[in-house]
């Protein structure tokens, strides 16, 4: 796999390669690619921007962090004029009138946006194969699902046309295909990166954030895209720290706790093999391993699910084939245009999650699941908060498995869900969650994760650094 890092991209520049060109290389892998990461490739935008930046570089300005670095968007994050469909026929034509925050961040430090990737549809699925518009292939086995729901932005990271793109994460979807595909994912703390712009699909739950080749990478996209913005009332004012400072700092000292409820039943032993070589591998450079418990962690997909689904009924009434949406052809009257409009042009899971969602919100059931749920959520977020009186960061497997095969699972919903049960509390506590990719399991890519208190980044980012240094000992 080529490992196209912002390091490299920046020697390249450095050796007298034009933005231009590295945007034209970048469009071309993008399009001759087999495996489907991309819905929407801006070849003329996208060149034009380069070549804007290579103008500015020549006439000596100062550009930027990711000056000419082409850069790919998960497709639920608005950008101001290219078309953003968020995987669902319902946007399929829906081009936005103005970029996410993160999308400007990047922008503004001279990033280079390709395209738009590949993913579930609202960003709901753990396969990218509820998407409307084509597969989305895993680039070490193309007959493997990638992991979802951001998909295309892990596979475009994996497969070296970008150095690193955007995700979102509302249970799991930048962790777990960052597994899959064996890249770099974050997950930050709800609140660190605005959302403003982000479509949403379950607004308490949902991050962004990057992926990368290297844990630097996703640091120095860590400095660009947190902190506070007006435009998200959930973002944070916290300062941002320098994340790139202290990366090298190493682990000694550093108390890991172990939640046997991750480390358990359903955890495949080739998987648990890679895992425990990197968390022993942490501790041969002087980390202390802690074991902790985590109780509540069976209950996670049941409330989550049950939360996810509610916001996302709510927040998905907003299509209706008026405001953002295509819309059902020749409607007979206002009501069967709305019911039409959303009847044809949602998938089968939107469709299983907006019913499922208003059932669980509706007087008589509201009680007995959503708030019901929520109570659980608070125990979740509780029994993280004591297991970090006893350690600094956890450790765990980020899915059960490596990446299954292309329609395993798709017909069925529930093992689906529960392939999440690593990833979910995470989200449900608000905290931010790391995978760095480890030693392959039976030739196939296996992720680390490492748990870490609400805004501790910064130490996520420095243990992940250690995490990544095997091979260097
Ligand atoms: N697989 C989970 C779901 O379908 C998580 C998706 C996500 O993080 N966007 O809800």
């Amino acid at each position: 796999m080529p490992a196209l890092t912002l390091a490299e991209t920046k020697r390249r520049l450095d050796g007298g390669e034009s933005c231009e060109s590295l945007a034209e290389k970048a469009i071309g892998c993008a399009e001759h690619s087999k495996l489907g990461a991309f819905v929407s490739i801006d070849r003329e935008g996208a060149l034009e921007r380069a070549r804007a930046i290579d103008l500015r570089l020549r006439a000596g300005e100062r550009v930027g962090a990711l000056a000419g670095v082409p850069v790919a968007i998960k497709d639920n994050l608005c950008t101001k004029g290219l078309r953003t469909t968020c995987g669902s026929r319902i946007l399929e034509s829906f081009t936005p009138p103005y970029s996410a925050t993160v999308v400007d961040r990047l922008e503004a430090e001279g990033a280079v946006i390709i395209g738009k990737t590949a993913m579930d549809e609202f960003a709901m699925g753990s396969t990218s194969e509820s998407n409307a518009f084509g597969v989305v292939r895993n680039p070490v086995d193309p007959e493997r699902v990638p992991g979802g729901s951001s998909g295309g932005s892990a596979v475009c990271v994996a497969e070296g046309i970008v150095p690193v793109s955007l995700g979102s994460d509302t249970g799991g979807s930048i962790r777990q295909p960052a597994s899959f595909c064996g890249v770099v994912g974050f997950k930050p703390t709800y609140g660190r990166v605005s959302r403003y712009g982000l479509v949403a699909y379950a607004s308490s739950l949902d991050q962004i954030g990057p992926f990368s080749q290297t844990v630097e990478d996703t640091a120095l996209m860590m400095n660009i895209i947190s902190g506070h913005d007006g435009r998200d009332n959930t973002s944070s004012t916290r300062d941002v720290p320098d994340y790139l400072q202290n990366l090298g700092d190493g682990v000694k000292g550093l108390r890991i706790g172990i939640p046997e409820e991750y480390w358990g039943e359903g955890l495949e032993p080739a998987v648990r093999t890679s895992l425990d070589e990197s968390v022993r591998h942490l501790a041969d450079q002087g980390a202390i391993l802690v074991p902790v418990k985590l109780p509540s962690t069976r209950f996670a997909i049941s409330a989550y699910y049950i939360i996810a689904m509610a916001e996302a009924s709510s927040n998905l009434s907003r299509y209706d084939g008026v405001r953002y949406s295509s819309r059902a052809k020749d409607p007979k009257s206002l009501l069967d245009m709305y019911s039409r409009t959303r009847s044809e042009l949602f998938g089968e899971e939107v469709k299983r999650r907006i019913l499922i969602g208003t059932f669980v919100l509706s007087a008589g059931y509201y009680d007995a699941y959503y708030a019901k749920a929520q109570r659980v959520r608070e125990v979740i977020r509780r029994e993280f908060e004591q297991a970090f009186a006893h350690c600094d960061v956890l450790a765990t497997p980020t899915a059960p498995t490596t990446a299954w095969k292309l329609g395993e699972k798709i017909d069925d919903p529930l093992a689906m869900y529960l392939s999440d049960i690593d990833t979910i509390a995470v989200n449900l506590a608000g905290l931010p969650g790391l995978v760095v990719p480890v030693e392959p399991a039976g030739g196939l890519p296996v992720g680390l994760q490492l748990i870490g208190p609400a805004f501790s980044e910064a130490l996520l980012l420095k243990t992940g650094c250690a995490v990544e240094r095997r091979g260097h000992l």
